[in-house]
């Protein structure tokens, strides 16, 4: 087994500099594929990240996604809408896949011909929650945003200014007409609630990066959930040291490390010089974020200082690496 797992991030880092890279960091990744509405891009996509964990299981494995729902102007949805979606997962599934995922479209984009956004908890959803039950199948969700989305962007300190003054129809600040945090969280705490026997994932903590204390609100209450750590790094370690290292100690083994780097050209088609930087790059980063959680006193994340956590060693076991192997099962 190797040492760390990357349990959420989107790299196609195929080729020699890539393997290399993953065997210099000893370190397997979860390629998640994120379903947008350009089915043919996600897809191919997913392909990629598919033909990745069947040539290096080692190192690669991958989690599947699947189309939103389409409507009739009469409101109605599309017929056999959970039958075809299951077709495809048994298809992905079968072909390797050890979860599945739902984007942040349901719950922020998706408007039903009753003006009403679709959000996860929809019943239309229940016939693909029971089958991913039955298999033993890990569902990942990334429902909602940070609490910064909904709030001014008046802070060049805040971790998410950047991602929002660059993705403004992201920023949901002064919109009356979408959903809030809380209506999305609360649909999202239902959904989980409401299906005990399907395993979750909570990606990016779950949107709720702002406290460990509103996180822990939710593993004490769902056994079946755990949250992934992917580009909340900062919002943990901006947080009181102490807090943070006895929310991780305390829940050591529903705690999943992951960077959610986008790459998604795989590097094979890339000239050498671009591999070559990418590569020194991608592996900086990753040695940053896993050291951050081991590490005693200060050091550098993005462009901050922050301290690291300090994790006793049997802790960093679980949290970078094997707590994955717990919560999707096959990886
Ligand atoms: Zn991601």
């Amino acid at each position: 087994m190797t040492a760390h797992i990357d349990a959420h991030l989107h790299l196609s880092c195929d080729g020699d500099v890539g393997l290399q890279m993953l065997a210099d960091l000893d370190l397997k990744l979860l390629n998640i594929s994120v379903p947008q509405p350009d089915r043919q891009k996600w897809r191919a996509r997913t392909a990629v990240f598919r033909s990745l964990a069947a040539r290096h299981p080692d190192r690669f494995a991958w989690v599947a996604g699947f189309d939103l729902p389409t409507f009739a102007a009469d409101g109605q949805p599309e017929r056999d809408y959970a039958e075809r979606v299951i077709a495809e997962l048994d298809a992905d599934l079968a072909a390797g896949a050890v979860g599945v995922k739902i984007w942040k479209n349901v719950g922020m984009e998706l408007i039903k011909p009753s003006g009403q956004y679709l959000m996860v908890d929809d019943p239309i959803y229940d016939p693909i929650y029971d089958y991913l039950q039955t298999r033993g199948t890990t569902l990942v969700l990334h429902i909602g945003e940070p609490r910064s989305c909904w709030r001014p962007l008046d802070d060049p300190a805040d971790p998410h200014y950047g991602y929002y003054s660059r993705n403004p129809q992201w920023h949901m600040y002064g919109r009356q007409d979408v959903p809030s945090h809380g209506d999305i969280i609360d649909a999202r705490d239902r959904m989980v609630a409401g299906h005990p026997g399907l395993r979750v994932i909570g990606a990016h903590l779950a949107s709720l990066e702002y406290d460990v204390d509103a996180v822990a609100q939710r593993l004490e209450e769902f056994p079946n959930f755990a949250v992934d750590t992917s580009a909340r790094l900062l919002d943990l370690a901006l947080q009181d040291t102490t807090r943070v290292r006895a929310f991780v100690e305390h829940y050591r083994e529903r705690i999943l490390f992951g960077t959610d780097i986008v790459d998604a050209t795989p590097w094979s088609t890339l000239p050498a010089a671009d591999v070559a930087a990418r590569a020194r790059l991608t592996q900086d980063r990753i040695a940053s974020e896993l050291a951050w959680y081991g590490k005693a006193g200060d050091m550098q994340i993005r462009d901050r200082t922050v301290q690291g956590l300090q994790l006793p060693a049997d802790v960093l076991d679980d949290v970078l690496g094997r707590n994955a192997e717990r919560w999707y099962p096959g990886l």
